[in-house]
């Protein structure tokens, strides 16, 4: 059934995500065939007869980029209109830091605003700061947030590469799902910076970023994979939450699908695999 929303699907992938896949070293298998390989980051991944398409085969004599970000990005052609964009951008963070829209400015330590490239092509978003962001001010540095590094390593990036945020610039307590005000709350300060960062693709990790971005009610399980464009003209992809990946191994596969697509649409060329996992990438990582 289409999707009831102003979701547009205007892609998938070919092949369907991988039969049984095991956590923890185990053999994924398609076709019958024992496929299993490590994953880039630290865990198990189904090998041959995923999806393939132009840019994404890995290749060991493709070279990761060093970087991605776009000379037409955020700052426009015009140094003039560069300096003016990275002005609002600075003044959309004081504003943000300051602010107390929200119950969650009571129980906040820092503001997390976000941490990045104000020239990314790719843009990343999850939900709120946990306790080691909401310690350190930055996004994703908790085990989540280790994961996600791994991830962008996967695909030849890194952290500096690509602006990291969240729906929520501050920590719910306990660390609970946003609650829908705070969602609207906030959500001024994040349409803001997309509009200013103009990202080419917006990676959008759960439920939670993808409801508060696409507007849908639709769980991240059948949503996820396939490029979907917001009420504003974004274009985003979502997949799963590093989070949700430690407490569930066997979801990496798919969540590597996912980011061969992102690394296809951007038109990157996966690194070498001695690149791709560092040697911390190897271990399995533990659930939280
Ligand atoms: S979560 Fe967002 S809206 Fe709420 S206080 Fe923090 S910055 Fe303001």
């Amino acid at each position: 059934m289409p999707p009831a929303t102003p979701l547009e699907m205007s892609r998938t992938y070919e092949a369907s995500p991988v039969g049984p896949v095991a956590s923890g070293g185990a053999a994924a298998r398609e076709g019958g065939a024992a496929l299993a390989r490590p994953d880039a980051f630290g865990g198990v991944l189904a090998g041959g007869g995923l999806a393939t398409r132009p840019g994404v085969e890995r290749s060991a004599a493709a070279a990761p980029p060093a970087v991605i970000a776009s000379d037409a990005g955020v700052i426009g052609q015009s140094d003039q209109l560069s300096v003016f964009r990275a002005d609002l951008f600075g003044a959309l963070r004081t504003r943000a830091e300051a602010c107390r829209r929200c119950r969650l400015c009571e129980t906040r330590q820092r503001v997390v605003f976000g941490e990045g490239s104000t020239r990314p092509r790719l843009m990343i978003i999850g939900e709120a700061p946990g306790a080691a962001e909401d310690a350190t001010g930055l996004p994703f540095v908790g085990e989540a947030g280790q994961l996600l590094t791994r991830m962008l390593v996967a695909i030849g990036l890194s952290r500096a590469d690509v602006y990291i945020g969240n729906v929520l610039k501050c920590r719910p307590p306990a660390n609970r799902p946003p609650a829908p005000d705070e969602v609207v709350a906030c959500r001024p300060y994040l349409r803001e910076q997309i509009e200013l960062l103009r990202p080419e693709l917006i990676l959008l990790l759960g439920n939670h970023a993808t409801r508060a971005v696409l507007g849908t009610d639709r769980g991240i399980t059948s949503i996820r994979g396939r490029l979907a464009t917001s009420p504003e003209g974004w274009r985003t992809l979502p997949t799963y939450h590093p989070a949700y990946l430690l407490r569930t191994p066997r979801a990496k596969a798919e969540a590597w699908l996912d980011l061969k697509f992102a690394a296809s649409i951007l038109g990157l060329a996966l690194p070498p695999r001695d690149v791709a996992r560092p040697a911390a990438a190897e271990q399995e990582p533990t659930g939280p």
